[in-house]
């Protein structure tokens, strides 16, 4: 049994989409498993002005999924409250203090604040300042900062931000979000690695290629104020798809092995910085076209007709740690996709019999959405192929959302899943230099695509062994 957590949350942004598809499921799971119970609240906060009775609305139809009997809901809908509240200004501060208070003593939650930041970046800085300023950080308890994506649109803006972050919140106060390392797979990661062979085979010794895929099918949605500007390189490969990789790449058994957090780190920052000559050669971007019906990017509501944004890209990059020499790591993601798949396809140089009673392959496939699963077959033989569903792989273990997984590790103060700022600049580090040559890169090489294919032609060819993708789809 879980200890129960005594928290009050305090989360800006509560009327948006954030917090309406992810946060409030998540918390209304953690309830059921008790992880809050009788000592929580949450007070929600954004600039509309909603009552208490029409924001626990909200979160009933946000949890409707969740559960059909409506004692429990109410129960915990009854622990949240509204606060029309302008993050811009002071005095709304102290309101959002006095209500704390209050409630800090109705629900007895032993001081501990938990802030969430489920809005534009641009605010958290105000934000964190005025916490601080006005009195809400001097607590009887702990004081924890959730915040996530976009952190920064280059590694000057990003150093700005935390900067301002850290006017009210300490290194180690910080939970900075990536829910991909929420996700069943990438926790499950650690333990698939230490399969005996696979553990045998996983450096260069081993492994011939890594590929990273992130495909949506969705296009940008009405989102075009955030897109337009940030595209596929900053919204995807900056966090995701690198952490990704850098999860893929962490030995499990270095000497100095720290947590999952350090060696993380460490491997993103043994990925080469790439050069103008390797950018051009190796990093495709592209921008969605027609095709199934769908209208191109251009002429998306919000988009201008000469945007050079790009819904998709797809590139190359090497690790210079001892272990991974030469290995390429390819990884690709775009929008208007055939398919939508988060997955890492690696090639074996010989083949392995991974699990005790399955025929040998080459080809593993790690499947984190939808659906996470293992697959394996002998490249270019399709009758060799096996797949290995998530309640064989764990011996049963329950899947976990990504979002309630992490709120629960950080109201239990657990930082490895979570993304240090050493992470974060090593991440930049690597993305601006494209972004810069992009800027400049005259004529600008943004193909188009048919929307539902899998990117441009001109993907292929940064991948130079006969292979191609090893997921075709
Ligand atoms: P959103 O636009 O739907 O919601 C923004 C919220 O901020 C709303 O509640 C709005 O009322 C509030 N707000 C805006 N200006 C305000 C002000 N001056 N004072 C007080 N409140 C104000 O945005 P979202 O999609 O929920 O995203 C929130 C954050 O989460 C962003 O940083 C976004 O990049 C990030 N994010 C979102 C998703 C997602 O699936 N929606 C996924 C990953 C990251």
């Amino acid at each position: 049994m879980k200890n129960e957590q005594h928290v009050i949350i305090t989360l800006f942004g509560a009327t948006g989409d954030l917090a309406h598809r992810k946060l409030f499921p998540a918390l209304f799971r953690l309830f059921k498993e008790h992880i809050i119970d009788e000592h929580f609240a949450v007070i929600g906060t954004a600039r509309r002005s909603w009552s208490d009775e029409y924001f626990r609305e909200k979160i009933k139809e946000a949890c409707l999924e969740e559960s059909e009997d409506s004692e429990d809901i109410n129960r915990f809908t009854s622990h949240f409250y509204y606060l029309s509240h302008d993050v811009t200004n002071t005095a709304h501060y102290v309101a959002l203090n006095n209500l704390a208070n209050s409630l800090e003593e109705k629900y007895s939650t032993h001081g501990n604040r938990l802030y969430y930041m489920a809005m534009a970046p641009q605010f958290f800085g105000l934000i964190a300042t005025h916490l601080n300023e006005e009195n809400l950080l001097n607590v009887s308890g702990y004081k924890r900062l959730l915040i996530e994506k976009p952190l920064g649109r280059d590694l000057e803006s990003a150093i700005q931000l935390d900067k301002e972050i850290k006017n009210a919140f300490k290194e180690e106060q910080i939970f900075r979000i990536d829910h991909y390392l929420g996700k069943d797979m990438i926790k499950f990661l650690p333990k698939l690695k230490s399969l005996p062979l696979l553990k045998e085979n996983w450096s260069y010794k081993g492994i011939s290629k890594i590929e990273v895929t992130m495909a949506e099918s969705l296009g940008i949605e009405h989102r075009a104020g955030y897109y337009e500007g940030t595209g596929a390189l900053r919204d995807m490969i900056q966090n995701h798809a690198l952490q990704i990789i850098a999860s893929i790449l962490s030995p499990n058994n270095r000497p100095e092995s720290g947590s999952q957090q350090t060696l993380r780190s460490i491997s993103l920052s043994e990925l080469f910085i790439p050069n103008t000559d390797q950018i051009k050669q190796n990093f495709i971007r592209g921008q969605y076209g027609e095709g199934d019906g769908q209208l191109p990017y251009l002429s998306e509501e919000g988009v201008g007709n000469e945007s050079r944004t790009e819904t998709y890209v797809a590139g190359k990059f090497e690790s210079q740690s001892p272990t991974w020499k030469g290995v390429p790591i390819y990884f690709r993601t775009g929008k208007r996709m055939k398919t939508k798949s988060a997955r890492v396809d690696i090639l074996f140089k010989k083949p392995l019999i991974i699990l005790k009673g399955l025929k040998p392959i080459n080809v593993l496939s790690i499947i984190i959405d939808p659906n996470p699963h293992i697959t394996g077959r002998l490249l270019d033989k399709e009758n060799s192929r096996w797949s290995v569903d998530w309640r064989t792989l764990t011996n049963g273990e329950k899947q976990i959302e990504a979002y309630q997984r992490l709120i629960e590790e950080a109201l239990n103060g657990e930082k490895a899943d979570f993304v240090t700022i050493e992470n974060l600049k090593q991440t930049w580090r690597l993305i601006d230099p494209i972004e810069s040559y992009w800027e400049s890169e005259e004529p600008i090489n943004l193909p188009t695509y048919n929307s539902g294919s899998m990117g441009p032609e001109l993907a292929n060819k940064i991948i130079k062994d006969d292979s191609g993708w090893l997921f075709k789809k």
